[in-house]
């Protein structure tokens, strides 16, 4: 129960004591690459890791069935006939400018299937000081203004699932505002952002989502 729970952490928080005290501040725990992919989860993704890429070369129809016989082959002979293959360019270079594309109205969150995001952040128990050091960067907000915003109507605030980022009217200018206390730290926005304007760095010590419930 939670008595083994307080105690795991004060061993935890023993070992790490006694890391830094053996000089080992800075160690990556780059085991976990390895580690991960030895899972279940890791051999599943690796099944299927050709199907996104030939479904952008070769479109919906041919792309797909390709997809389809690679997954078969994986999954039965654990080979494939394509072997790795890459995809054309970063999640960041596949936004196109919104004058490109319809504008999607998403349905409210009926709260029984889908539900709001802010919700679903407190569910998280995501926790940060409130005057913590900024966690998340953004380079040039002039360029947050006259691209991500004017140019691409704003992603950032649909694709973080936190609701980190708002544009907001202050003073008749629209501003970037960034709610980085709700931050669930999945990383997308340094991915994802078209200009690589925002740079995610770690929280200060052990800031971030806990979930009691996993
Ligand atoms: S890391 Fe994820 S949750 Fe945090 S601000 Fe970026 S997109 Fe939102």
């Amino acid at each position: 129960g939670s008595h083994n729970a307080v105690l795991s952490g004060m061993l935890a928080a023993d070992k790490i004591a006694a890391a830094i005290a053996a000089g080992r501040a800075n160690d990556e725990v780059v085991e976990i690459e390895n580690e991960w992919r030895a899972t279940d989860i890791g051999k599943d993704l690796k099944r299927v890791r050709n199907v996104k890429p030939l479904w952008s070369k070769f479109g919906t129809a041919i792309g797909v069935a390709l997809g389809g016989l690679d997954m078969w082959t994986n999954t039965l002979l654990g080979f494939s006939f394509f072997g790795t293959l890459r995809h054309g360019k970063t999640d960041a270079a596949s936004l196109e400018p919104a004058s490109m594309h319809r504008r999607i109205d998403y349905p409210r969150p009926d709260g029984v299937l889908t539900f709001d995001r802010l919700s679903s952040v407190f569910l998280s128990n995501t926790n940060h000081e409130e005057n913590e050091p900024v966690h998340l960067q953004v380079k040039d907000m002039a360029l947050q203004k006259s691209s991500e915003h004017d140019i691409y109507a704003g992603p950032s605030t649909r694709y973080c699932p936190a609701g980190v980022y708002e544009w907001v009217e202050k003073n008749g200018e629209e501003t970037f505002v960034i709610n980085a206390q709700n931050c669930v730290h999945c990383k997308t926005c340094d991915i994802k952002d078209p200009n690589q304007n925002i740079n995610w760095v770690p929280p200060q010590g052990g800031e971030g989502p806990v979930y009691p419930n996993m």
